[in-house]
């Protein structure tokens, strides 16, 4: 009998019900060959699945849980908000707070708009930097990923480079052809696109650590040239911290390398594990924000009190002192050792790393772009995923995303993770 049988089964029926068995396409598990864990229960740095069996889990769900599974101060912020109501399509005291702490924490933050996922943050703001320039260009950057709308569906990361399709089939040619992506880290390809397009291109749009083709730090002076070359030419500069924000710095990537973006978009670590985006930004821009202005965007839920009280309780828990240095300290602990013993067995392996968020390269680099995240070697990130799988550890499913590191994982979490990892390696030759 298979220790996954239950996991299996349901996997199976969900095949038939839902279009790849999954609500959203990486966790189908197929760039690694295998058949999805149904998860029941997560505590800590821990998950556990249908059929009883736990995992190190280093997905965090892709993001929001810095604070690792069911975090109490979370778990009880939920059940205390959900007691008094679930949502009211009304204005509430938890949105005017977590919008306090938001402008409060993120440099490029005078006014912010709350919605419910990362998705709607960047369509919302590129439709308000379409709307203030009355531009209808778009750059954005190779391997980058700014959720699934329509514009950013160019060469994107995440689940559509898992899945190597360039684009997607139901966004017409005209939206696309008005977003020009470029290699990432490249100035002098943005200088040069900036220059043939004068007066037509609203938004550059850009993660200032790229997550979703694997972890590609900016290289410096890539943003601080972003800004210039935004501020010549009348550009709106989008950072998309949806992954960074409250993850690399409190403020974001912006706070780490002192970059100011015109508008910000947030997500996952603000939600706390429920569902929260935000876009914000300069004042002058955010009042073209309908009902302040002319520029339409709503929702029914956005600002839901069940989802705010999660956020708002994650992002207090960060403000404890040392946060940031611990989950530095363990992401620099987890690199450095996981390099060293790729090293001692001969395994051709780049970690690029930034804070709590890294990925371990099959490749012996360095990645500095999308092109030279592509030269790693898929199977043997399979055989690397499957091995640290039976060795109870959970990755995310594709080499083209991140792995994070909680407030939960001790160092002793860690320790397992490099035994293991050099266990597997120690395989290969
Ligand atoms: C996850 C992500 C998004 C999309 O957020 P969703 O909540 O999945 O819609 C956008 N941008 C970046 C950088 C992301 O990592």
């Amino acid at each position: 009998m298979s220790p996954y049988e239950k996991s299996a089964a349901l996997f199976k029926a969900a095949s038939e019900l839902i279009p790849g068995g999954v609500n959203s396409p990486v966790r189908a598990w197929q760039a690694v060959g295998l058949t999805p864990r149904m998860i029941v229960r997560g505590a800590g740095a821990r998950v556990f699945d249908v059929d009883g069996n736990s995992y190190l889990d280093y997905v965090g769900s892709w993001g929001p849980l810095i604070l690792g599974h069911a975090a109490p101060p979370v778990v009880a912020a939920v059940a205390a908000a959900a007691a008094l109501g679930t949502s009211f399509g009304a204005p509430t005291p938890g949105e005017v707070e977590l919008a306090r702490v938001l402008c409060a924490a993120v440099p490029g933050l005078d006014m912010v708009r709350l919605v419910n996922s990362g998705t709607e943050a960047t369509m919302s703001a590129l439709r308000l930097a379409r709307g203030a320039t009355g531009r209808p260009r778009l750059i954005k950057f190779d391997g980058c990923y700014h959720g699934h709308a329509d514009s950013f569906l160019v060469a994107a990361g995440s689940g559509v480079l898992t899945q190597a399709i360039p684009g997607s089939p139901g966004v017409p040619p005209e939206i696309a052809g008005l977003t020009l992506s470029l290699p990432y880290n490249d100035l002098e390809a943005v200088g040069q696109a900036a220059g043939r397009y004068p007066g037509e291109i609203a938004a550059i749009i850009v993660e200032p650590v790229a997550g979703n083709m694997g972890v590609v730090p900016a290289r410096p002076g890539f943003l601080e040239g972003l800004r210039q070359i935004c501020d010549a030419a009348g550009i709106l500069l989008i950072f998309d911290e949806v992954i960074t924000g409250f993850r690399v710095a409190r403020g974001g990537a912006q706070e780490l390398y002192g970059v100011k973006p015109d508008l910000t978009c947030l997500g996952k670590i603000i939600g706390g594990g429920l569902p929260v985006g935000a876009y914000g930004g300069r004042r002058d821009l955010m009042t073209q924000m309908a009902p302040s202005g002319p520029i339409y965007q709503a929702g029914t839920l956005s600002g839901n009190p069940v989802a705010v009280a999660a956020g708002l309780a994650t992002l207090a828990a960060l403000t404890e002192p040392g946060t940031y240095e611990d989950l530095e300290e363990k992401g620099a602990w987890l690199a450095r050792e996981l390099a060293s013993a790729a090293a001692r067995k001969g395994v051709d392996l780049t970690v690029n790393r930034v804070g709590s968020m890294l990925t371990l390269f099959f490749t012996a680099g360095p990645v500095n772009s999308l092109e030279e995240a592509k030269k790693s070697n898929l199977t043997r990130f399979r055989q690397f995923f499957q091995g640290m799988l039976e060795a109870g550890i959970s990755l995310a499913p594709s080499q083209f995303e991140a792995l994070f590191i909680s407030r939960a994982h001790t160092p002793e979490d860690l320790e397992q993770t490099v035994i293991a990892a050099e266990g597997v390696w120690a395989r290969w030759n």
